[in-house]
């Protein structure tokens, strides 16, 4: 069975089978997480929280695998429970968590971040297919623009931004205590890589993360902003997702390159944001051809999927990029305006006015 029929049949089951605290449907509720086909059996992830009792879980449980089998999958099906993790960033990562008195609700309350018009959430399936890049390249052409623009790398496993602006500084606090992100390039930044040091090895577990995210929302002074692009942790699993629930994103841009694998990948995406009812800019297709300097035209990774999969799902194809020496020079020499007025630099002009248009920003006094 193809994986998007799988989805299709997971979202029509989901849909029918009730969470008992909150009422909605698992669809609804956003608690149907990453599934996945392998060796036949379809292996699926459910997101509680701590006041979901053993009864409920079994029950839900049950219910979701009966609704499965009635939508028309015959084969085995492993659900694996995941538990949203508490949001103390203290935790102590020897100790098995207690049951928290107060677990934060399967949807927590979004509250916008003071002073910003736009969150756009910039996502990927898996890692490598150059995410932090596009996530970089659109803030500096919605700048190029005339916007004003923050980034906040919340890819706290592999914080890749002070490298790619090619800064070491730190961000301060200002007279009301807020943390002052970094000005690099024309962009208001914020990076764990700035806190601890790029050779610091990172070992986080989830309610650490959420404690840095968190803390990356609500303590830095983020005023003034039009857009505020956040790079997401590559892949659609339970950090993703509680982050994506954290967030308060206005849209969400999906960037793959055209393997077919990495395509089943942001599928996933896909249907993440669509549950936790975020709407989905479009895709970026990203390393889609490479020419070369006899004026031939390559294309390494295949040719067309984002294109077909945009079609398809019927979600906007934002940017077809090129594979660009020049773009991973800018990326590692720290000097991301390098791209400008190149192939790249004018795709991520295209994509900033796409971006712009879907999220019209007011204009400021
Ligand atoms: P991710 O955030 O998805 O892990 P990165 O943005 O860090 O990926 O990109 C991985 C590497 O690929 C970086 O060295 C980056 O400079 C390079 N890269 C990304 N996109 C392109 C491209 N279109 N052409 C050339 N190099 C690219």
């Amino acid at each position: 069975m193809p994986a998007h029929e799988v989805l299709r049949l997971l979202k029509a089951a989901a849909s029918k089978v009730r969470d008992p605290l909150s009422g909605q449907s698992l669809q609804q509720a956003g608690m149907v997480g990453h599934a996945r086909v392998e060796d036949g059996r379809l292996v699926l992830q459910v997101v509680v929280t701590a006041e979901h009792s053993e009864e409920h879980r079994r029950r839900m449980l049950g219910s979701l695998a009966k609704q499965i089998k009635h939508a028309g999958w015959d084969g085995p099906i492993d659900a694996e429970l995941s538990q949203l993790p508490s949001f103390d960033p203290a935790g102590d990562a020897k100790a098995a968590p207690p049951p928290t008195p107060e677990p934060p609700p399967a949807q927590p309350g979004k509250q916008p971040i003071p002073g910003v018009q736009h969150v756009v959430a910039v996502a990927s399936g898996k890692g490598g297919v150059g995410k932090s890049t596009v996530a970089l390249q659109l803030a500096m052409a919605l700048s190029r623009a005339g916007h004003a623009v923050g980034l906040m790398d919340a890819d706290i496993y592999g914080p890749s931004l002070p490298l790619m602006l090619g800064t070491q500084e730190r961000p301060g606090l200002n007279d009301q205590k807020k943390i002052v992100p970094v000005v690099a390039h024309g962009l208001r930044c914020m990076s764990v890589g700035f806190l601890v040091g790029e050779k610091t090895p990172l070992i986080w577990r989830g309610p650490m993360v959420m404690g840095v995210v968190r803390q990356f929302i609500e303590d830095v002074d983020w005023s003034g902003l039009d857009y505020l692009i956040i790079d997401l942790p590559p892949g659609t699993g339970d950090a993703q997702l509680t982050m994506a629930q954290l967030v308060p994103v206005s849209g969400a841009v999906i960037v793959s390159t055209p393997q077919a694998l990495a395509l089943l990948d942001v599928v996933r995406g896909i249907e993440m944001f669509e549950q936790l009812g975020m709407p989905i800019l479009g895709v970026v297709e990203n390393m889609a051809w490479l020419d070369l300097p006899g004026g031939e035209r390559m294309f390494p990774f295949g040719q067309g999927g984002a294109r077909k999969l945009a079609a398809e799902r019927d979600i906007p194809l934002l940017a077809e990029l090129p594979l660009d020496p020049q773009l991973r020079v800018a990326g590692d020499s720290g000097d991301p305006g390098l791209v400008v007025g190149g192939a790249s630099g004018l795709a991520f002009d295209g994509m900033a006015r796409a971006v712009a248009a879907a999220l019209p920003a007011s204009v400021r006094a």
